[in-house]
């Protein structure tokens, strides 16, 4: 192993790479955290201005017990730290749900506690029959205690697939469509059952929904300490234009900044981008490039931040859905095609709920989301919109009056904030890719490369589980895999 300044450079800041690098760090490697944005936190970022404190996405954290960062904080020995603002078992009433039965005129709503395995408040939004009851309850407990062996088994079985060998009861197979769209950015008849399965088995056990003091910043921040606190050096505003291959083994990384050099280089920027632009088709076989190509990118959400000057929402979080809102393959065509909705899906946090400093006393911030392309350039973005403020100003008359300011965002912005746009409809991705069948599980990308050196790290790679959770667990994964390299690499020379 030839001396360098750095064992190892990581590429960007998200939970996947944030995580690789602290981890790594604590264990006494060397390394060079390497971001584009002036600011750390990926997708997972949170602004603080003028008085409001929110995360730019709507984001919650699944499972709340037991999450990947749980982990990582215990190892680097600041549990005391990991301090949830919303707990499975808060008492309070936390999450309002909005539901539409096709035949209805109207939705109609219920707020609950965290939801776990208490199916209750859904039948009575569903105003469910007692057949729907008893088949929901099967299907549910089938999901909840299904052995994790068993739900790998299921990487090749489309979600509806899986619903439709059972009877599922409408309302039922209706949530799971909104489920897919809400906490996947999938379609049901794409997105794999054990993906699916995964994060609906860990809502019911572990609880679903948690977040933060501070957003999901607060995990930022604290990991970042630490990695500098352990001599890990950071270096922002730098986008990476190459990584730099000799002989088939990484040597480093090209920056606005500068050229740095290790014999390691862990990259979160996603598979595309890394293999097809940073590192270049031509240093991989051609049929490793087809692969990467034919993996297919989540869809994206679009979001609106309300910013307002009095309270409109009282519980921490709102979901929306109807019998006719969530999109699979075939909605989400005609809405392509140009045919605006009439209604879409919502998933809305209101930051104040968990933190007073989230708005100025008085005042409150929503962050709403639907579901759309990940495509940057995608043409129904607006329309999306629209569609949405309408929504919103049916769930709460007041808004319109208690609106200071709006923020409107798409997959351009999710792009140019975190992933390059390099190949055609892809670079909004909300969680990653490859959540589909056939491509996730024990066929979702490797995290090492065959150029030595080279790894993956994030929501694209090496695991399962909703975005935040999914890329922490590929971050604690990649810097197992980058110390056994890096082992090797020491005992060769
Ligand atoms: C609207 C929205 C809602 C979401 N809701 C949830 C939710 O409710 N729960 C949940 O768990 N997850 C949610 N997610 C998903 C979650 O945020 C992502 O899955 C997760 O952040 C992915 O982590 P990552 O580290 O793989 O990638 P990212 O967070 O995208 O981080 C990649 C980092 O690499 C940097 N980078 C890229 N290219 C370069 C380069 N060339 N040089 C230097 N740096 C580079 C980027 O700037 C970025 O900081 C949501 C995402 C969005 C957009």
């Amino acid at each position: 192993m030839t001396e360098t300044e750095y064992d190892v450079i990581v590429i960007g800041s998200g939970p996947g790479g944030l995580v690789c690098a602290t981890l790594l760090q604590k264990r006494g490697t060397r390394v060079l955290l390497v971001e584009k944005n002036p600011m750390l936190g990926g997708k997972m970022i949170s602004i603080e201005k003028d008085g409001w404190a929110y995360d730019l996405f709507p984001h919650g954290q699944v499972p709340m017990r037991g999450s990947a960062f749980e982990d990582v904080f215990a190892e680097l020995g600041v549990s005391d730290e990991f301090l949830p603002s919303l707990e499975p078992d808060d008492p309070r009433d936390i999450i309002t749900l909005a539901y539409r039965r096709h035949e209805w005129d109207e939705y109609r709503t219920v707020t609950q506690k965290q939801a776990m395995a208490d199916p209750e408040p859904f039948f009575r939004l569903w105003q469910a029959t007692d057949e729907e009851k008893e088949k929901t309850i099967a299907i549910m407990a089938e999901m909840a205690t299904m052995p994790d062996e068993e739900i790998a088994k299921l990487d090749d079985i489309t979600m509806k697939e899986w619903l439709d060998a059972r009877d599922t009861p409408v309302p039922l197979y209706n949530y799971m469509g909104f489920h897919a769209n809400a906490s996947l950015a999938e379609p049901l008849d794409l997105v794999a059952a054990s993906e699916q399965m995964t994060i609906m088995k860990q809502i019911m056990l572990q609880g679903g929904g948690g977040q933060y003091k501070g957003g999901f910043a607060m995990l930022t921040k604290v990991m970042a300490r630490e990695f500098e606190a352990n001599g890990g050096t950071i270096i922002t505003g730098a986008r990476v234009e190459r990584i730099l291959v000799e002989n088939s083994r990484v040597t480093g990384v090209e920056t606005k900044k500068g050229t740095f050099h290790a014999p390691v280089v862990v990259s979160s920027a996603g598979i595309h981008p890394t293999v097809l632009k940073l590192v270049g088709e031509e240093h991989f076989d051609k049929g490793y490039v087809d692969y990467v190509k034919g993996l297919v990118p989540g869809w994206a959400f679009t979001s609106v931040r309300y910013f307002l000057s009095k309270p409109v929402m009282d519980t921490a979080m709102y979901v929306v859905w109807s019998d006719d809102s969530w999109l699979d393959t075939e909605r989400f065509a005609r809405i392509k095609e140009g045919g605006e909705p009439d209604e879409v899906i919502l998933f809305m946090v209101n930051h104040s709920f968990y933190d007073e400093h989230a708005a100025p006393p008085g005042k409150q911030v929503l962050v709403s989301g639907t579901v759309c392309s990940s495509n940057p350039e995608a043409g129904e973005i607006e329309a999306l919109w629209k569609c949405m403020d309408r929504q919103m100003q049916e769930l709460f008359p007041d808004i319109w009056d208690a609106t200071e300011r709006k923020e409107y965002n798409g997959p351009r912005e999710i792009s140019n904030l975190t992933r390059d746009s390099v190949m055609p409809g892809q670079g909004g991705e909300c969680v990653g890719l490859a959540q589909i069948v056939g491509q996730c599980g024990s066929m979702k990308p490797k995290q090492e490369l065959s150029i030595g050196g080279l790894f993956l790290s994030g929501a694209d790679a090496g695991a399962a589980g909703m975005g935040t959770h999914q890329a922490a667990l590929s971050g604690i994964e990649a810097a197992r895999l980058v110390r056994l390299h890096l082992a090797k690499l020491i005992k060769a020379t």
